[in-house]
């Protein structure tokens, strides 16, 4: 089904008078309780709703609320989070994946606070021009923190606006026509309380699977549900296959059980932060000839059996994990880092799999003690 632009300002006109105050009197009465949203009535802080939304970047709420609550007793604003130094952001950030995330939240704190004197641009146009802020991103801050009448959509908001349009092109070619359809219904006297809305019917009853038409505040103007394809929208392109990559890790421990770290490159996957050493990834496994030549030390290298896999947005990793004691600690570039540190560094989700693999797989077999011996 292809519609014009105009067709769809036109539809959005027609639909809005009953739509959007439908949509936000369910939102009144049914809003989610986040830790990010201001109380009814009140303004939203700018940093709260800028920290919150590039934490929620491809990543679900369930997830981030005790980050984000963690940052913000932290550091509570942004010249407090400008004053931090990257590793310690890094840190915070550990486990919640997607960390050039992490490296621009630092980077868009130090330009608000020392370059725009502590306040954040009010415009989505202007908040764009901050690291790490997208064209959502901008969106969402300047609906909900500045006012601005423009469609915030993210994941929810698209889904049930492409129900809500019968918009059956796939995703994310879609994602123009989708704007173009929810413009005309944000109001010009709560765009920031209608974003919200949208997202929180997204998650709450325009379910993706099975949506709650029954309790939806927008089931007469659905086009969706009228031609009966709602629950097979939105459409989505399909997803090239992610290529595998295979390589060895090295976890080196001292007579304490402290773990050998070393800085990877402050830019590109990863970006800053710490791990064991690696080997080169490729399309197979080194042999162990070849990989115990690339070991950090000299040492006795033990594969542990098994293979820690983890999922990259382009591709798919497996490592095999290498193992050797050492009771005098030899030096390096890296660091030696203690069980009890560990938990508070910068170590990405994949890296502390790959520890987890070596001690527990040698505490297991019983290796840890006897290879203290050696
Ligand atoms: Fe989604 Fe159903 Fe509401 Fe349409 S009527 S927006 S499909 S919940």
């Amino acid at each position: 089904m292809t519609r014009s632009k105009s067709d769809e300002l036109r539809r959005g006109e027609a639909i809005k008078a009953s739509a959007t105050p439908s949509l936000l009197a369910w939102y009144d009465a049914n809003r989610r309780d986040l830790a990010w949203r201001s109380r009814p009535g009140r303004a939203s802080d700018p940093y709260r709703v800028w920290l919150s939304e590039i934490m929620l970047q491809q990543t679900t709420v369930a997830a981030v609320g005790r980050y984000y609550r963690a940052f913000l007793k932290r550091w509570p604003d942004v010249k407090g989070l400008a004053g931090a130094t990257l590793d310690d952001v890094l840190s915070a950030w550990a486990g919640l994946g997607y960390y050039s995330r992490a490296r621009n939240l630092h980077r868009a704190a130090r330009i608000v606070a020392h370059e725009l004197g502590g306040a954040f641009p009010r415009t989505s146009g202007e908040l764009q021009a901050l690291p790490g802020i997208g064209g959502y991103t901008a969106a969402a801050i300047a609906a909900i923190a500045f006012g601005e009448r423009v469609a915030a959509m993210d994941a929810n908001a698209e889904r049930v606006v492409a129900r809500l349009g019968a918009v059956s092109d796939p995703l994310p070619k879609a994602k123009k026509r989708l704007l173009g359809l929810a413009a005309p219904l944000v109001p010009e006297d709560r765009p920031g309380d209608f974003a919200q809305a949208l997202m929180d019917l997204g998650a709450m009853v325009c379910l993706p699977r099975k949506p709650l038409c029954k309790l939806c505040p927008l089931t007469s103007e659905c086009e969706g549900r009228r031609l009966g394809i709602a629950e097979t929208l939105p459409r989505k392109a399909p997803k090239p296959d992610r290529p595998l990559r295979r390589g060895a890790a090295y976890v080196a421990l001292d007579k304490r059980e402290a773990v050998y770290l070393v800085k990877r490159p402050e830019n590109g996957l990863l970006g800053g932060m710490l791990q064991p050493p690696l080997g080169l990834w490729k399309a197979d496994f080194p042999t162990p000839a070849v990989a115990r030549r690339y070991a950090p030390f000299a040492g006795q290298w033990r594969k542990k059996l098994g293979v820690v896999r983890h999922g990259f947005t382009h591709f798919e990793l497996e490592l095999e994990v290498y193992v050797a004691h050492f009771d005098e600690a030899p030096s390096g570039s890296g660091q030696w880092c203690l069980p009890a540190r560990l938990r508070s560094v910068a170590l990405p989700t994949v890296m502390r799999k790959v520890i987890a693999h070596a001690v527990e797989r040698a505490r297991n077999r019983g290796q840890l003690s006897s290879a203290r011996t050696r």
